[in-house]
């Protein structure tokens, strides 16, 4: 069998760990062509150390610089780039790229590999929040396989018939139901939200994740920025697209079929899973998970997201339907709002008002193209800076 070369964008990071975890138990099948890093210069090299990637990429030459003498005394051959075209180069350049940076700077480099035809593995939710409709149009012009890893996505595509291009009609699906945990703060009373930490914020009671991912989990933007993703890699229209708390995070999400069928993807929280799901695609591989044990979860329940308690879903939904630059500049917003919080700059309910002081500061505008994306991801930081700026 011929390996895939893989590139992994954001390894240092909890995506880019599972997945290496992933890949070293199946070295007949995967080899490490390029890993990226940002700030964790050590964990990086130490990655390199044991899995011995062709590249590793940086983004300063300082860091690079760095990296470089960490690895030539441990007597590693791993060639160290840096810089924005670096990355772009090693995502095009490899047979499958799991795309894990977080947030809009992975937006690049996913687009790099997707426009060079290959595989990608997509973590990276962001990209298709901001680029969605551009981003989808490249994918079928260069004939790119994307494979989702987002835990929800990854289920419905596993919960749709095998070639579903958003044939909703003619395949018999009703509608898709995207489940969510709620957060660590579903059952907190909302007058107790003013005062929590980023700690508190970051502990989320089923997943463990990055700190972006995991304060939008906690104010659910996260589900938000899900239903942007499942409208354009599904080609739902939002009334297809429903949101339905479920804490235990068993049921990864949900497809409602016109017949009446409810399918549903199910394993332990784990986003090993979906990775090795999508790796293998269509082969299935062991991923290092435990099996479900159904006994010891006992009991599987649902409720309705409420919409005072999670402002963001709503301001997701709401930009969606306004479309254009709208949802790019949500991202942003979020970005920067969330950095605020946990830089203890801001209070958590106090993201979702930045959010939306920025989306009424923005004047709408279409978006056409890649240039005007990155226009409105960079008026929508510049918006929310001078939004917090005001407070
Ligand atoms: P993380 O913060 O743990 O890791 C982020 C990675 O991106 C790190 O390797 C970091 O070095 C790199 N990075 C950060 N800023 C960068 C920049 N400006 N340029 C280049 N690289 C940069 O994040 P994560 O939890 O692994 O999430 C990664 C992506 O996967 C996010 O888009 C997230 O929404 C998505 N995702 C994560 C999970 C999860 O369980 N962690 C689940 C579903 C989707
Ligand atoms: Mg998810």
């Amino acid at each position: 069998m011929t390996r895939q070369r893989v590139t992994v964008l954001g390894a240092t990071g909890s995506i880019g760990v599972s997945t290496l975890d992933v890949m070293a138990s199946h070295p007949d099948r995967y080899e490490v062509f390029a890993l990226t890093g940002h700030s964790r210069i050590d964990a990086l090299a130490q990655q390199c150390v044991v899995h011995r990637p062709r590249f590793a990429v940086v983004a300063t030459a300082a860091d690079a610089l760095k990296l470089a003498a960490q690895l030539k005394a441990a007597q590693v051959p791993t060639a160290v780039l840096s810089g924005e075209a670096a990355l772009e180069q090693v995502a095009a350049d490899a047979d499958t790229v799991m795309a894990a940076i977080v947030g809009a700077a992975g937006l690049r480099p996913t687009l790099a590999a997707v426009r060079a035809g290959r595989r990608v593995l997509l973590a990276n939710k962001e990209a298709l929040v901001m680029a969605g409709e551009i981003f989808m149009a490249e994918v079928r012009k260069s004939g790119a396989t994307l494979l989702p890893i987002d835990s929800e996505h990854n289920a419905i595509f596993q919960s749709l018939p095998v070639g579903f291009v958003g044939d909703f009609e003619r395949a018999g699906v009703r509608r898709i139901l995207l489940t969510a945990s709620g957060g660590p703060f579903r059952t907190w009373p909302i007058e107790d939200l003013g005062n929590v930490t980023p700690e508190q914020a970051c502990a989320h009671p089923n997943w463990v994740m990055g700190r972006k991912i995991s304060v939008d989990s906690a104010t659910m933007m996260n589900k938000g920025l899900e239903v942007i993703e499942a409208r354009w890699l599904f080609d739902a229209t939002p009334d297809r697209i429903d949101v339905v708390i479920h804490p235990q995070s068993v049921i990864h999400s949900m497809v409602s079929y016109i017949d009446g069928s409810v399918l549903a993807q199910m394993g332990n929280p784990d986003m090993r899973t979906p990775i090795a799901h999508a790796l293998a695609y269509p082969e299935r591989i062991d991923a290092g998970v435990a099996p479900l044990d159904l006994i010891q979860v006992a009991q599987l329940s649902f409720e309705r997201p409420d919409a005072r308690r999670f402002p963001c879903l709503g301001l997701a939904y709401q930009a969606l339907k306004t479309g254009g630059n709208a949802p790019a500049v949500l991202n942003a917003a979020n970005e920067v709002a969330v950095a605020a919080f946990l830089a203890g700059k801001l209070p958590f309910l106090s993201i979702a008002d930045v959010i939306a002081a920025t989306l009424d500061a923005v004047p709408h505008s279409a978006v056409s193209d890649m240039n005007a994306v990155f226009a409105a991801d960079a008026e929508g930081r510049a918006a929310a800076t001078s939004v917090l700026a005001s407070r």
